[in-house]
């Protein structure tokens, strides 16, 4: 049987998501293997600009819903509505980007579909006999990975983290469809109303696009120290970065997070201070071009990804560099 790969294509306003041209990447490589498709739901959009940019990324089938708007409709709704047009052409693989909002709407469709959900894959690949999707995920608790089948419920529905493939080179010579699609849609049973929307502001620290990056981690101890990682990535022109316990302590905000849970970030230069190495947060610097680390344990997991590792007490050696900087 085919290999038909259909991915959800996330919008933001008029335009594509990045991480629905990300998808596009794998669902290709998937599709190809077993000689199937490759077909993109986008909602809430109308213009067809969104849908050539899929096909030119790889597409070849991109179905277009105006009427599923998410600042309208919860979520429950738009999940039931996108079932029935997955349910019509029964897919293999249904991909997602692991996204706030497909965290939600991905578990909801499954549970529709009556199947599960790989949620928040590095990889995606298909076994040695092309016969079912393979994903990688950390293993909760410790810096081991697994590999995730869903092998008996079909659509295998994944989630993928932003971030981890690079988009394929646009080739404005492929051609395929783009379908409007009109979808009255019932929300009278849904459980959630929505009211409105506002909108969030942007975050000032844009880390993903960011070239330079120095993040801080528990080992420094407290936020007052911690101002010494912001004034670094100030000198240096960069932006501040932080490990999940940092945010929880309220130390920055969760903009600022890189990981599993926060932001895949690719600079050219990644400075990780008090940071010990945990695979939740070392997934998000896997594109770093050149790494150092600042650590007083010379084992920390952090100093295998480094390419320069400072041994040493960070609250002596930032204040060293900071200086050092500013004076160049
Ligand atoms: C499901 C799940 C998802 C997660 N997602 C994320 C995520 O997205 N991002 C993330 O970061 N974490 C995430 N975590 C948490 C992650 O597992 C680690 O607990 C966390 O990354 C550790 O943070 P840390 O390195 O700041 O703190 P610690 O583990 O406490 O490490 C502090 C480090 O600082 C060093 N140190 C101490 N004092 C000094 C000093 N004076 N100078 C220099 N170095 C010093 C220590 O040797 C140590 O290596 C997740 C966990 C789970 C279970």
């Amino acid at each position: 049987m085919a290999n038909n790969v259909w991915i959800f294509a996330e919008t933001r306003g008029k335009a594509l998501h990045p991480v629905a041209v990300e998808l596009l990447t794998p669902a290709r490589t998937l599709a190809d293997r077993r000689g199937g498709t490759v077909t993109a739901l986008a909602c809430g959009v109308e213009n067809e600009t969104v849908g050539q940019d899929l096909i030119v990324h790889g597409a070849d089938r991109v179905f277009i819903f105006p009427d599923l708007s998410f600042s309208r409709l919860p979520p429950e709704s738009i999940a039931r509505t996108l079932a029935l047009f997955i349910r019509a052409e029964d897919p293999e693989t249904v991909l997602f980007g692991a996204t706030s909002l497909a965290r939600d709407l991905a578990p909801r469709l499954a549970t529709i579909l009556n199947t599960g959900v790989m949620a928040d894959c590095l990889t995606l690949d298909l076994t040695a006999e092309n016969q079912a999707l393979v994903g990688t995920k950390p293993v909760p608790g410790g810096n081991l990975m697994a590999t995730i089948l869903c092998p008996r419920h079909r659509p295998q529905v994944a989630t993928l983290l932003p971030g981890m493939y690079e988009p394929r080179p646009p080739d404005t010579g492929r051609s395929g469809e783009v379908l409007l699609k009109d979808t009255p849609v019932g929300t009278r049973d849904a459980k959630v109303r929505m009211v409105g929307e506002e909108g969030k502001k942007k975050s000032a620290s844009a880390l993903e696009d960011a070239q330079i990056v120095v993040a801080g981690g528990m080992g420094m101890e407290t936020r007052q120290n911690f101002r010494l990682v912001e004034e670094l990535a100030m000198v240096l022109g960069g932006t501040v970065g932080a490990t999940r316990p940092v945010v929880e302590e309220g130390w920055v905000s969760p903009d600022h997070m890189i990981g599993q849970s926060g932001k895949i970030i690719h600079p050219r230069l990644y400075i990780a201070v008090g940071i010990y190495g945990s695979i939740y947060h070392t997934i998000g610097i896997q594109r770093a071009q050149t790494v150092v680390a600042i650590n007083t344990d010379p084992y920390a997991p952090i100093f295998c990804f480094a390419q320069y590792a400072i041994v040493g007490d960070a609250k002596k050696i930032l204040p060293a560099l900071i200086d050092r900087f500013r004076k160049r």
